[in-house]
């Protein structure tokens, strides 16, 4: 129960954050017919969202991400018609670079697990990596192109996502049986809570082990054509999935406006938001390394966003292991703008007792629950 503060009754249901896991998930409880409030500390789309970069892309290090991230991107492709251009959807393809034969033999194993699923991709020899993408140093092994792969600009996708949606402002500081508590002392009772509070879930629910991982991006002035394909080298898979303090990876982006995001970095153990000088030195350098004409660009803005992840790197999307009226959706680590819709599909569908397209057992939030 709520305790002595009076309730508002307004909601069925109750999102907690206006990132783009918490947006898709309200759009779609509201198309189930139930009456949605999302309530978000600081400002839509604020945090990981707006600091990612938009990257919608097949991941197969294991079958339940890979099934999820498929689902997610056809779901996106659904939606493509009715999304308005601001979303800037943009088909450029992942094109994953491998500098010497040891990495050919990881684009290699990534063909056969990609074609093996039925996914179409292309091995290109060094010299076809030069033509289809004359930035980059010369003498690279080769490369994997996933043609299947896009970019959107997430923030106006999360905007879109909660037209007619009714968001308020305000800190939730607690979850109780009836609804949530506001940090104001206000309340705001309903059947259903879905925690979409990305790197800060833990805060709310301390035995769900979320944790922040800190990125950097950097943005560069406007050089259109200079890059074709979202680049990314191997490597950044041991970045992403290995689980050392800090690493750094190439990955650039082509941007609609023309503009590259460059990255990316990552860290644990680290709270500030504050750019941290060193490690974005390292990144660049890395990017350097396979794109050295970057030196000659102008580098506008650098930021860094905190990534909600989990010890086995997949989300948690599902029931509360103690409580009936709260569904997690969170822990998305690098992947929450590209698997926001799959989660939310599969989040509503099983709200609603329906069985998803996808097995949802492998995201169970059991898996990431710390005895109390
Ligand atoms: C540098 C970087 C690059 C990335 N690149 C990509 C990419 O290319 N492709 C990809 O798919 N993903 C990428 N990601 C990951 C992606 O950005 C995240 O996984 C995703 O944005 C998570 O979304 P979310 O809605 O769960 O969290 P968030 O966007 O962080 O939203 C959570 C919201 O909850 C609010 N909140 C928290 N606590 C409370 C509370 N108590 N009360 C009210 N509100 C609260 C916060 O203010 C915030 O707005 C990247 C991330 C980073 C940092």
């Amino acid at each position: 129960m709520l305790g002595d503060t009076p309730l508002n009754s307004g909601a069925d249901a109750v999102v907690i954050g206006a990132g783009i896991v918490g947006a898709c998930c309200a759009h779609l409880l509201r198309r189930e017919g139930m009456r949605v409030a999302v309530v978000e500390a600081g400002v839509i789309a604020g945090g990981a969202t707006g600091a990612g970069m938009g990257h919608i892309v097949v991941m197969d290090d294991n079958p339940a991400e890979y099934e999820l991230t498929l689902y997610s991107q056809r779901l996106w492709a659904e939606l493509l018609p009715v999304l308005p251009p601001q979303v800037e959807f943009d088909p450029c393809g992942t094109l994953w670079v491998a500098a010497d034969e040891e990495e050919m033999a990881g684009v290699e194993a990534k063909f056969a697990s990609y074609t093996m699923r039925g996914m179409r991709a292309e091995i290109l020899d060094g010299r076809s990596v030069a033509e289809a993408e004359p930035a980059l140093r010369k003498g690279l092994a080769g490369g994997l192109l996933v043609r299947g792969d896009s970019v959107i600009y997430a923030p106006c996708a999360t905007a879109w996502f909660l037209q007619g949606v009714d968001v308020r402002r305000g800190r939730v500081v607690a979850v109780t049986d009836g609804g949530v508590r506001l940090e104001d002392g206000s309340s705001l009772s309903c059947e259903v809570v879905v925690c979409a509070a990305g790197a800060s879930s833990s805060e709310l629910f301390p035995q769900l082990e979320v944790r922040p991982r800190k990125g950097h991006l950097a943005i560069t002035d406007r050089y259109p054509g200079y890059v074709r394909h979202q680049l990314v080298e191997l490597g950044y898979l041991k970045s992403a999935h290995g689980h050392s303090t800090e690493s750094v990876a190439f990955n650039v982006q082509p941007r609609k406006t023309g503009q590259l995001l460059i990255g990316s970095s990552r860290q644990y153990g680290v709270t500030s938001p504050a750019v941290d000088r060193p490690l974005l030195d390292r990144m660049l350098r890395r990017a350097l390394e396979y794109m050295p004409g970057l030196a000659q660009l102008s580098v506008l803005r650098t930021w860094t966003g905190f990534r909600p992840s989990t010890p086995d790197n997949m989300p948690a999307i599902g029931l509360c292991p103690e409580r009936e009226n709260v569904w997690f959706a969170t822990g998305h680590e690098g992947l929450g703008i590209t698997t926001s819709l799959g989660t939310a599909h599969l989040l509503v569908d099983l709200v609603a007792h329906r069985t998803p397209v996808i097995d949802p057992r492998p995201f169970a939030p059991e898996r990431l629950w710390r005895d109390g």
